[in-house]
């Protein structure tokens, strides 16, 4: 059983991957490469003055396999809850996780299929901690708001989901910080 599973592979799904796979957890992405990414450029990420927006999404592929995630072009079908965790469905095969991260952009299908529980405005209702109605189950990005849609946010939630992952296998609150050596 893989550990993660994160669906989409935008800004906020290898965000979470980039966390997850560089603190030891077995991480599949899959992505069908339509991210909105493909349609900016990014002048309002903080720390780079100007990217187009593939560009930027080439060099985070690279970042989190870099890690040890693995991305896998698949489309995922289908999600549902299986022996105490997840079972997601693509066009290509099964698999199974323990956690499942939501990251499919403003598309809340999966979400819904799987009951999460949505708002009043129709989004994903999450916590600060990105995990959904569901137990291990988070949504992330543009499916959990209703208007801020930036890339940065989607990274933020990410990052957020993957943290609290982590707090749950560490036990305690878990700070993926580093110092220059
Ligand atoms: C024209 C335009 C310009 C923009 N300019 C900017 C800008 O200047 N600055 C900025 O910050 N933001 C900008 N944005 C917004 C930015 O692109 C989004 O906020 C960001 O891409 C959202 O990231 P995400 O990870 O939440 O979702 P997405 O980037 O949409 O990623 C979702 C991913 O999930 C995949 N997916 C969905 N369903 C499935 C499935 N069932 N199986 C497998 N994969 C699936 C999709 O193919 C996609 O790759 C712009 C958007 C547009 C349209």
């Amino acid at each position: 059983m893989t550990d993660v599973v994160i669906v989409g592979g935008g800004p906020a799904g290898l965000s979470a991957a980039l966390f997850t796979a560089k603190n030891d957890l077995e991480t599949v992405v899959f992505d069908a490469d339509e991210t909105w990414m493909h349609k900016a450029h990014l002048y309002n990420y903080l720390g780079i003055e100007s990217i187009d927006g593939s560009e930027f999404m080439e060099a985070a592929r690279e970042h989190v396999e870099a890690h040890g995630a693995t991305i896998r072009e698949e489309v995922v079908e289908a999600v549902g809850r299986h022996d105490g965790g997840f079972v997601v469905e693509t066009d290509a095969d099964d698999y199974d996780a323990r956690y499942l991260v939501l990251a499919t952009g403003t598309d809340r299908e999966l979400a819904e299929q799987l009951g999460c529980e949505t708002t009043e405005d129709g989004t994903v209702a999450v916590g600060l901690d990105m995990e959904t109605s569901v137990e291990n189950a988070y949504a992330t990005g543009g499916m959990v708001r209703d208007r801020t849609w930036q890339a940065v946010i989607s990274a933020g939630d990410g990052g957020a989901a993957a943290l609290d992952v982590l707090s749950k296998e560490a036990g305690e609150p878990f700070h993926d910080f580093d110092s220059p050596e």
